[in-house]
């Protein structure tokens, strides 16, 4: 329904949407939120896309990213669906691990179909993709872009035990892992802990008024990585964005009022004594509530299983 600002209703409103156009990559990164691997599945088709960037226009979306997984894999694809939606009038943007891209003349053919019409080329580099190798592909992708005047960043994730700022999510500089999907079993054993009960905020997703949302090739619309508050394929976004009311949400309405913790007080959760992060707790939680909200706690994917 609405959210509440200053005593008024208000409707959520979204600006971004980013689109996993694939589960599946080839690499599978250990402090990845949506356990991208080869031998994930779902992928989008062009059809599919071309209805979900309608209904985006429709909901009033103006800036699309096309992300996945790896996005590159699926190139004639990707690079129709970014040929449609700049064509609509959206802003776009991609994510990549730069796969692609072992030679800049390479990285060079690949990219320069997208020239003038991505407005965002965000690039993987970090010792979780990279090895020791430190990315010379990224590297390669960044020359390239550089070269046909596509605007490119890097993403960096640091290690458990780096000491770095926080991060919002998947797109930013050099960000702290968080403890979601497949970093909850690689990685929180590296992690200092804390007791469960002091985890009793969510302040990395804004679950009233995200902004931004991602969407799987499911059609499931995830205000954080796991957390559906709708499927765009069996109800149009405008009405889920109408209709979502944080509050009366089973999930967000918990993890609004209390954060993770209120989840296990709530629900009566087993629970360890101490955990790496908010989200390590919450990501627990949810795969405990799964059973009992299977339509909210969804797809399998996100939680690490595989067909
Ligand atoms: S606490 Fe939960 S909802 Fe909040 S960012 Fe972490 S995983 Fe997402």
């Amino acid at each position: 329904m609405y959210i509440y600002e200053e005593g008024k209703e208000i409707d959520m409103k979204l600006s971004g949407l980013h689109i996993l156009l694939t589960y599946q990559c080839i690499y599978e990164c250990d402090h990845c939120f949506v356990w991208g691997s080869p031998r994930q599945t779902g992928t989008l088709t062009l059809e599919q896309i071309e209805d979900i960037l309608h209904q985006a226009k429709e909901a009033g979306v103006t800036s699309i990213y096309f992300e996945g997984g790896e996005p590159f894999l699926y190139y004639a694809v990707l690079l129709k669906a970014v040929h449609m939606a700049a064509d609509m009038g959206f802003e776009v943007g991609i994510v990549s691990n730069a796969y692609w891209a072992n030679l800049v003349e390479d990285a060079v053919e690949w990219l320069r179909p997208f020239a003038g019409r991505v407005a965002d080329l965000s690039v993987s580099s970090d010792l979780f993709h990279c090895g020791e190798c430190l990315g010379e592909r990224p590297q390669n992708a960044v020359v390239a872009a550089k070269w046909l005047g596509i605007p490119i960043g890097m993403i960096s994730v640091a290690q458990p035990d780096a000491g770095v700022k926080e991060s919002h999510g998947q797109i930013e500089d050099e960000s702290a892992v968080m403890y979601r999907g497949r970093a909850v079993e690689k990685l929180a054993e590296r992690a200092a802990r804390h007791p469960w009960e002091r985890f009793d905020t969510c302040s990395h997703e804004d679950l009233r008024d995200p902004g931004r949302i991602h969407l799987d090739p499911l059609g499931n619309l995830h205000i954080c990585q796991g957390i559906s508050i709708g499927n765009l394929f069996e109800k149009p976004l405008k009405q889920i964005c109408e209709e979502y009311d944080p509050d009366a949400h089973p999930i967000c309405g918990l993890l609004l009022s209390g954060g993770p913790a209120a989840l296990v007080t709530e629900y009566n959760l087993p629970h360890a004594s101490h955990y790496a992060d908010a989200c390590h707790l919450c990501y627990e939680a949810r795969t405990t509530l799964r059973a009992r909200f299977p339509d909210l706690l969804a797809p399998d994917q996100m939680y690490g299983i595989f067909e």
